[in-house]
C-alpha cells in the first residue's frame, strides 16, 4: 500500500485493518481532518477497573526511491526470511502486530480490566496535524488512556557481544526557527563586502561549526548506565567512553565517522541545523535581506529560550530570530513504572541475556500528541533481529532495503500481546 506522505491517502490502510478487525466483531471508526487522510480507531473493552492502554502506529511513509531498492518498495515481498517494503520498520510491523494483538484479543474473549484502543494514525512523517494532533484536539475522548505503545523501541540492539531493548521514555522537542539579516541593497556591478549575502554565508559557516553546550539528562544517563550494567570486557571501554557525556561529545565532534558517537551526540545538546536558505531574485541585484530556516531540537528540560540563547551566542546580534513552530520535549517519568517493569519482565523472560534499558530520542512522533491527552509513553513496538542478519533496525528508518525478519515479526506479536494482557490485569 503506497501511502507515500505527501500525498498520504492512508484510506487504503485504514479499510484494510477496518476488514481485519471487523472480521473478529470489532467495530471502528473512520475519522479524517481531509478526504482521504483516514484515522482508524477501535476499542476492545475491558472492565473499566484500570483506564485504558492505546497501541497505536502511524500508517504514512516516507518516500522510497525504487532503483535504489532491491525489491519494490511497495512489493511487502517476503524475501531472505525478510518482510520488504517501505514502512516495514517505520512503521507498518507495529499497525499490523497491534491489529494482530486486537484480533487476538477479540478472539479469545480475553477478560482485562482496562479498555484496549488501537489508533492507526495518519500524517506522522509530515508533523502529525491530520493524525495524531487531529484525533488528540477533536475526538480526544476516544484516544484518552493512561498508557501508550508506539515507536520508538522494542527492537534488538546489537553492541560487541551484549543485547539491549531500547524503551523511548522521553523525546526531544523542535524548535524550528526563521533567521533574518538586513542591509543595504545594491548594484551587482559594485560589490560590497558587508552584503547580506556575505554575511548569510558567514553565519551558515559559524552555526555549521558551532557545538552547543552539552546538557547531560537522566534519561541519557540512566540509558547508558543501563548498558554499562551488564557489559562483558569487550565494549567496556566504549561504555566508558558513553558513560562520560562531555568526552562522548568531544569524541563524536572528532571522529564524525563513529557513528554511535555521532547518534548519541544529538542527544547530549540542544542542536540546529540550517535547513531552508533564501536569498536574492536577480543576478544584477543585491538583495536587502536574507533569510535561513533552522531546524532546532530541545532536550528535555530545555525550553525554546534556552536554545534561542545558545544561538544568539554562536549567530551574533546581526541575525534576528524568530520562532515559526515549536513543541516541547516529551517526557514519561517516572521511569520506573509498572509499565516499564512488565516491558522488561516480557522481553528478558524470553531473552534472558538481554537488557532492556530507557532511551532518549533525538526526533519526534505521535507520543508529541497523545501524551498532551495525558497518555504516558512508551516507545515499544517489539521486533526481534538476530545478529548475523545484517539487519541494522535504527538505520532502516527511511533508508533504503526497508525490511523486518517475519520470524522476528512473530516474536513481536507474542511479546506485545503479552504485554498488553500482563499490564491489562493488575490490581489497582
Ligand atoms: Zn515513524
Amino acid at each position: 500500500m503506497d501511502t507515500t506522505n505527501p500525498p498520504g491517502n492512508e484510506r487504503i490502510c485504514a479499510q484494510f485493518l477496518e476488514r481485519e478487525l471487523s472480521e473478529v466483531g470489532l467495530s471502528c471508526e473512520l475519522l479524517e481532518a481531509e478526504p482521504g487522510r483516514t484515522n482508524l480507531v477501535t476499542r476492545y473493552r475491558g472492565s473499566g477497573k484500570l483506564p485504558p492502554l492505546l497501541l497505536t502506529a502511524h500508517t504514512d511513509v516516507v518516500e522510497a526511491d525504487p532503483t535504489k531498492w532491491r525489491r519494490p518498495p511497495f512489493s511487502g515481498d517476503e524475501f531472505e526470511g525478510c518482510l520488504w517494503g517501505r514502512g516495514a520498520v517505520d512503521m507498518r510491523h507495529m499497525a499490523a502486530m497491534s491489529a494482530a494483538v486486537m484480533r487476538q484479543l477479540a478472539a479469545t474473549g480475553a477478560k482485562l480490566d482496562r479498555d484496549v484502543i488501537f489508533a492507526a494514525v495518519a500524517d506522522e512523517e509530515a508533523g502529525c496535524d491530520l493524525g495524531s494532533r487531529f484525533l488528540v484536539e477533536h475526538h480526544r475522548s476516544k484516544v484518552e488512556a493512561e498508557y501508550a505503545l508506539g515507536e520508538v523501541g522494542g527492537f534488538t540492539l546489537h553492541l560487541g557481544d551484549a543485547t539491549f531493548y531500547p524503551v523511548q521514555v522521553a523525546e526531544k522537542g523542535f524548535c524550528w526557527i526563521r533567521a533574518r539579516l538586513t542591509g543595504e541593497p545594491g548594484h551587482g556591478s559594485m560589490p560590497k563586502h558587508d552584503s547580506v549575502v556575505t554575511r548569510l554565508g558567514e553565519a551558515l559557516a559559524r552555526l555549521g561549526n558551532a557545538h552547543l553546550p552539552v546538557h547531560a539528562t537522566s534519561y541519557l544517563t540512566e540509558f547508558l548506565d543501563g548498558l554499562r550494567a551488564k557489559q562483558p570486557a569487550l565494549i567496556q571501554p566504549l561504555a566508558k567512553l558513553l558513560a562520560r557525556p562531555q568526552l562522548l561529545a568531544r569524541v563524536a565532534h572528532l571522529v564524525p565517522s563513529m557513528s554511535i558517537a555521532r547518534s548519541m551526540s544529538a542527544l547530549l545538546s540542544n542542536t540546529a541545523a540550517a535547513t531552508v536558505v533564501r536569498a536574492g531574485a536577480k543576478t544584477n541585484v543585491i538583495p536587502g535581506t536574507a533569510e535561513f530556516e533552522i531546524d532546532g531540537r530541545t532536550l528535555p528540560g530545555q525550553t525554546n529560550e534556552d536554545l534561542m540563547r545558545e544561538l544568539r551566542a554562536v549567530l551574533g546580534p546581526d541575525v534576528e530570530l524568530e520562532i515559526i513552530k515549536s513543541a516541547p520535549p516529551v517526557v514519561t517519568e517516572p521511569v520506573a513504572s509498572p509499565m516499564f517493569d512488565v516491558i522488561r519482565r516480557q522481553v528478558e523472560l524470553r531473552e534472558p541475556h538481554a537488557t532492556v534499558v530507557p532511551y532518549l530520542i533525538p526526533g519526534f512522533t505521535d507520543a508529541k500528541y497523545f501524551s498532551q491527552a495525558g497518555a504516558r509513553w512508551y516507545g515499544f513496538s517489539p521486533i526481534k533481529i538476530e545478529k548475523d542478519s545484517g539487519i541494522k533496525f535504527a538505520e532502516m528508518f527511511h533508508g533504503t532495503d526497508e525490511r523486518v525478519p517475519v520470524a522476528g515479526l512473530a516474536w513481536g506479536v507474542e511479546v506485545l500481546d503479552a504485554v498488553v494482557r500482563e499490564i491489562s490485569n493488575q490490581p489497582a
